[in-house]
């Protein structure tokens, strides 16, 4: 393939994620981008069709923070145990709780739960296909909603998670990192760069994000290796610094997540109250100590019971 002395037609400018007016500039990248896809996916279980919607949904609430590697075996074993919506819904949230184990920021698993309830409730137990039922479900945002229509049922959706935000920002908008909270511009540029074809899109969906996840990674990334490096307006304009505000870090060590994440395994492992006192042994700092765990108790992880003892939330 020759390689263009230029970006794409209308793609911005770099440093301009904006500039998307003009030809519509995903059309050079969809085919190479799927081929890639096609040859290079890796197999995971709820890509494969008995992962079904819900399937989808649950791989898609544990993604979100967590890395594949950690995320597969809890959730095998997440849909051995409740494999309908309707299984987790009988179960108390803090069963959820338990069963999210270390994958972090395990507010989560109170929403899927959540989640599994209202689609037991309101749609007889099967995950809704459109796009706005998805979003009225509670605890799913708008990137959820996208992402179960567009890979459990093959809708047209922009679905924007952070390696996708990365390939765009490089190859269309020629910058080596995206903002940090995505923005307007990024949602206009992505839904710019959407086929229209339905089952396309939903391909170019999956593929996209794919690309970010093993090839245009946040470092090291393999530009020999990817389908559209001719094409690619970061790596035609010389690959620029990032020169926006400093990338936010995700430091553990020391937080409240970390004395959070101490005192929940505490309650995890137990099968009945805790004491306030095994508790207090988690952490040596009282102030934060305490602090953690009301704010587990407020986000409705942990209930403290009247005599000094807590548990994971039965209802
Ligand atoms: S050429 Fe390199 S920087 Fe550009 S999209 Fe591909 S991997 Fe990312």
């Amino acid at each position: 393939m020759t390689a263009p002395t230029k970006p794409l037609p209308g793609s911005p400018a770099p440093g301009d994620p904006d500039r998307t007016a003009g030809t519509a500039p995903g059309e050079q990248l969809h085919a190479p981008v799927i081929a890639w896809f096609d040859e290079h996916a890796r197999d995971l279980p709820w890509r494969r069709p008995e992962a079904g919607p819900w399937g989808v949904m649950v791989s898609e609430f544990m993604l979100q923070q967590t890395p594949v590697s950690r995320v597969l075996p809890v959730y095998e074993q997440w849909m051995a145990r409740w494999p309908r919506p309707a299984d987790l819904a009988a179960e108390p949230p803090g069963e959820a709780v338990r069963a999210w184990g270390r994958l972090g920021y395990p507010r989560r698993a109170l929403r899927l739960h959540g989640a599994a309830v209202a689609i037991t409730e309101r749609h007889g137990g099967d995950v809704p296909s459109d796009h706005a039922q998805l979003l009225a479900l509670p605890g799913i945002g708008e990137y959820t909603a996208a992402a179960v229509a567009s890979f459990a049922y093959g809708r047209r959706h922009a679905v924007l998670d952070t390696n996708v935000r990365r390939v765009f920002a490089r190859a269309v908008t020629g910058v080596q990192y995206p903002p940090n909270a995505t923005t307007a511009a990024e949602r206009r540029l992505a839904r710019a760069l959407l086929p229209e074809d339905e089952g396309t899109a939903a391909r170019w969906a999956a593929a996209s994000m794919e690309l970010g996840a093993l090839v245009c990674t946040a470092k090291n990334e393999t530009c020999h290796r990817c389908p559209i490096t001719a094409q690619c307006a970061w790596r035609l304009a010389g690959k620029p610094e990032h020169d926006g505000p400093p990338r936010r870090g995700q430091t553990y060590a020391g937080t409240d997540r970390q004395v959070r994440g101490k005192l929940l395994a505490v309650l995890r492992e137990a099968h009945a109250p805790v004491p306030q006192a095994v508790l207090d042994g988690v952490w040596h700092e009282p102030v934060q100590r305490a602090r953690a765990l009301d704010g587990l108790v407020a986000d409705g992880l942990v209930e403290p019971l009247p005599d000094g003892m807590y548990r994971l939330p039965l209802s």
